[in-house]
């Protein structure tokens, strides 16, 4: 047997003995060294040993797949795939991201409006259930209900160990091409034709306000005239303001948003130019500030401050969700006006299959906008924590949307599972984590665990 697979396999059956020898009643979660979870909860418990699982076992170029262990984050996977000038139809912007936790907790990026999202690449996965066995889950298999239900599951029905993906073909470089609208309505009409047939490799998008709103189209090119660089002193999304055309190779395109997690570095003052200089450049990356902030969270370092300087609280208002393209210009006027937080992201994007996957329901062949916002605004005398959270929660429903459920969920428990469809998740979760071993997808998302 390769090597790669044998180390693969030892790896398996150690995490398989490790979760056997847990007391039934002990919680339990991956011991991975990266999260870009944004619920700071203490899990409790040791964690899952998934050392040795962070690999990409195979690329067969031929054929245009790989082999990729469950916790490898896509830059292992894009630095083993971009030599054979290949990459994951979607890659994350956040480096370390993993495959399996893109594929259960559901990802996306500037090619979801032509490759859909990032679990409608795989052909097929090894999971690790919650009563302990490793199965093969593939459409059409005797266990197609797993891949079916895997994606936003959380990890409540079991932890993908390897998965099977399809590649895509890249060019050396991306041309980008940063358009300005002054006004919502011509933003959104102009994304919805960059996504039609024949249109651009990448779309994204970034607001500044309601009348400063930029799309980016992306378009792999063979060569380029001179190529920028957002890992020094300059900032990518700073850019979008100042070039209307610029290029840059494609694993500095992939990695764009990650150097200064889109904008959010701006909280430790990453962008001011004195601090940069002296930042180390290895240290400008998402996972770096993420483990700051959950420092801060544990320690309510910031929220002690505020308080001491008199100032109200804050509420944390980390989410993307998805709004139909044609309610997308409502979206947004009523997200400026009664959450202001700007910049917002913008991502186009549509399943790629033809039917929908049941415990995220888009609407196949509908065009979506993601809408990306992740800061925090002050309560005003009166609001209670949630505030903000509720009203979008409300507005999406209204608007035919969803929420990504990787941050804070305060729907109600009957509705959570209307809009996710608890009604096929049940069985699954019932044939394959029989004692319930894992918390289920609700008390996981929005309860006390
Ligand atoms: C500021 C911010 C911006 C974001 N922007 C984007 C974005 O633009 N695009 C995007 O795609 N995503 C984005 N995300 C969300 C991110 O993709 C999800 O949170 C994703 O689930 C994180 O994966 P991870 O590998 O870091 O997993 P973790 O954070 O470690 O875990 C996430 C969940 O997945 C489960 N899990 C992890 N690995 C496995 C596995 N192998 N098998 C089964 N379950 C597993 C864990 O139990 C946990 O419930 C953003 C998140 C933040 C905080």
């Amino acid at each position: 047997m390769d090597p790669a697979y044998a180390a693969h396999n030892a790896a398996v059956d150690r995490m398989r003995a490790a979760y056997a020898a847990l007391p039934p009643d002990a919680p339990v979660r991956l011991a991975k060294r990266t999260s870009n979870l944004f619920r700071f909860r203490d899990q409790g418990g040791a964690g899952l040993d998934v050392s040795g699982l962070g690999g990409v076992l195979a690329v067969d170029p031929a054929a245009r797949t790989a082999d990729v262990q469950g916790v490898a984050t896509y830059e292992t996977i894009v630095d083993a795939t971009l030599p054979h000038g290949l990459m994951p139809f979607v890659v994350p912007q956040l480096k370390t991201i993993t495959l399996g936790g893109a594929v259960t907790g559901l990802g996306i990026e500037s090619s979801s409006f032509r490759a859909g999202l990032p679990h409608e690449s795989v052909r097929e996965m090894d999971i690790l259930t919650g009563d302990g066995q490793v199965v093969r889950a593939a459409p059409g298999n005797e266990h197609a209900d797993l891949f079916e239900t895997f994606p936003n599951s959380y990890g409540t029905l079991g932890y993908a160990v390897k998965l099977t993906i399809d590649l895509a073909p890249v060019k050396p470089y991306v041309r980008l091409r940063h358009v300005r609208f002054t006004d919502a309505a011509a933003c959104f009409a102009a994304l919805g034709e960059a996504c039609a047939p024949g249109g651009p490799d990448f779309v994204d998008g970034t607001v500044f306000g309601p009348d400063e709103l930029y799309l980016t189209l992306g378009e792999f090119v063979d060569e380029a005239p001179a190529v920028s660089d957002y890992t020094g002193m300059d900032i990518y999304y700073q850019s979008l303001r100042r070039r209307e055309v610029d290029h840059l190779t494609v694993r500095d395109y992939l990695w764009r948003w990650d150097t200064d997690w889109f904008w959010c570095s701006r909280a430790f003052g990453v962008q001011q130019r004195a601090v940069r200089a002296l930042w180390p450049r290895r240290l400008r990356r998402s996972d770096v500030y993420r483990r700051l902030v959950a420092f801060d969270r544990r320690h309510r370092l910031s929220a002690r401050v505020g308080a001491w300087r008199g100032r109200p609280p804050e509420e944390p208002v980390v989410q993307d969700v998805e709004i139909p393209l044609d309610r997308a210009a409502e979206f947004l006027d009523f997200f400026l006006r009664e959450v202001p937080i700007t910049p917002v992201w913008l991502c186009p994007l549509r399943l790629l299959r033809s039917r929908p996957w049941p415990l995220y329901p888009l609407a196949a062949g509908e065009l979506y906008v993601n809408f990306g916002f992740w800061s925090s605004v002050p309560l005003a005398p009166g609001q209670e924590d949630g505030h903000h959270n509720r009203l979008i929660e409300g507005m999406v429903s209204t608007l035919g949307g969803h929420k990504s459920l990787y941050s804070t969920v305060h729907y109600p428990e009957d509705e959570f599972w209307r809009l996710y469809h608890g009604e096929a998740y049940a069985p699954v979760k019932a044939a394959y984590d029989p004692k319930g071993r894992l918390p289920d997808l609700y008390a996981k998302c929005a309860g006390a665990r």
